[in-house]
């Protein structure tokens, strides 16, 4: 395992630059910062960020991207959370979706799908989970049927993130029988579903925070063609773990609660007792490592190597270490959580007790990515 010391070079510094100009100038100077992830879905924002070239950054010029690095990517991204920035309609898209059709989609699907995911117009959820099936994905129950032209997909998904504003998922669907796949993971396929197809129908999940932005989904027979099959029928598994790489690692995974931490320091950093002074330090320094070590993934992608472990190692760190980091500032602040408290901070921080719990379910448990990394690390041993 490999996180090789990496810096930004003069040229990415630069574009950082750009990006926090561009945020000064675009956000309203009442903006009220999302938790990096939890960034609000706000589709102007998304077109005006594509008119810049940082939707989709990566996905090639001939495909109406900017065939930008992943280091290039990551320094724009990094800016965007790190302000809270309304992020929501494209993230997917851009983070998973862009670079799926690169890896596994049919010529004709990437002429159609990434100069709109490009230009911040194509918004896409992902439909992996199922009321019983979460760590354990291999046991998705939605099926999909051969028909004239394309499949029947019926089923239920769970957690999908904002399906009710999205106009596609990629659905995992069961397309052969298990008893005659025989593997559990053979006989799975990626179908692009048209969330607004009559055949589909969201219904909200609201969350404990009132927030109602990820749904039940259900499949009730929607028909999908085979030009909408995403990569192999039968491959779906392979797929979906490839995908998951991508949902791993970056800046997302530790920078939800940037904002929490900056309100925390514009409220007592200024005149801090030992113990405030103590978090203060501490966190900066944690926070500055796991960007490092994240920073280092971002280049290895780009000099062609596959760092999944790696991967799954920052996201646990990642994740763990932000809900850590709501404990240590709600101790050091006092205890309390008041929701309509003058500052920033007392809003963040209500905001992150209530959503805190989540950041290590997202994108694989803790629990399941330490499981992956185990088996890496102890392989040949
Ligand atoms: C806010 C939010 C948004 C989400 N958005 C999406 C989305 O857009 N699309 C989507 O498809 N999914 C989404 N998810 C679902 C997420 O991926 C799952 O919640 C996650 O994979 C865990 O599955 P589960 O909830 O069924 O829990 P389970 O798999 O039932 O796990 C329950 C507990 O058991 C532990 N556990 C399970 N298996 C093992 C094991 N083998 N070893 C040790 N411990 C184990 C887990 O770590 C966990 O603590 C979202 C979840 C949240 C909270």
């Amino acid at each position: 395992m490999i996180f090789e010391p990496t810096a930004l070079s003069a040229d990415e510094e630069k574009l950082r630059d750009e990006v926090r100009g561009f945020l000064a100038e675009t956000l309203p100077p009442d903006f009220r910062p999302g938790l990096g992830l939890g960034g609000r879905h706000d589709p102007e924002f998304t077109r005006t960020l594509a008119q810049r070239g940082w939707v989709g950054m990566s996905i090639p010029t001939r495909y109406g991207g900017a065939g930008a690095s992943t280091v290039r990517r990551f320094v724009v991204i990094e800016e965007l959370l790190a302000a809270g920035a309304p992020i929501a309609a494209h993230w997917i898209a851009e983070r998973q979706s862009a670079p799926a059709f690169l890896r596994f989609g049919t010529e004709e699907q990437r002429e159609w799908f990434l100069p709109r995911i490009a230009a911040g117009e194509c918004w896409f959820s992902l439909g992996m989970s199922e009321p019983d099936a979460g760590s354990d994905l291999a046991s998705v129950r939605t099926t999909a049927t051969p028909v004239e032209g394309g499949w029947r997909a019926s089923g239920t998904k769970v957690w999908t993130t904002n399906a009710h504003l999205n106009h596609f998922a990629a659905m995992l669907c069961r397309t052969t029988p298990q008893a005659e796949a025989g593997d559990r993971h053979a006989g799975l396929s990626q179908l692009i579903v048209d969330l607004a197809d009559e055949d589909v129908h969201v219904s909200p999940i609201p969350l404990i925070d009132g927030e109602e932005h990820v749904n039940e989904v259900v499949l009730d027979g929607v028909f999908v063609p085979d030009e909408r099959v995403l990569g192999e029928v039968g491959q779906g598994w392979a797929q979906v773990t490839a995908e998951l790489a991508h949902e791993r690692s970056g800046p997302d995974r530790y920078l939800s609660i940037l904002g929490l931490y900056r309100a925390f320091v514009d409220v007592y950093g200024r005149d801090p007792d030992d113990a405030r002074a103590a978090a203060i330090g501490r966190i900066g320094a944690q926070l500055w490592t796991i960007r490092q070590l994240s920073l280092a993934v971002a280049r290895s992608l780009d000099q062609g190597e596959a760092p999944a472990v790696e991967a799954s190692l920052v996201k646990d760190i990642g994740t763990t270490f932000e809900q850590q980091v709501v404990e240590a500032l709600r101790d050091a602040a006092g205890g309390e959580i008041d929701p309509d408290g003058p500052t920033m901070f007392d809003r963040l921080l209500a905001e992150c007790v209530l959503n805190a719990p989540t950041w290590t379910l997202r994108g694989g448990t803790t629990e399941v990515l330490r499981g992956i990394a185990a088996k890496a690390l102890t392989k040949g041993s």
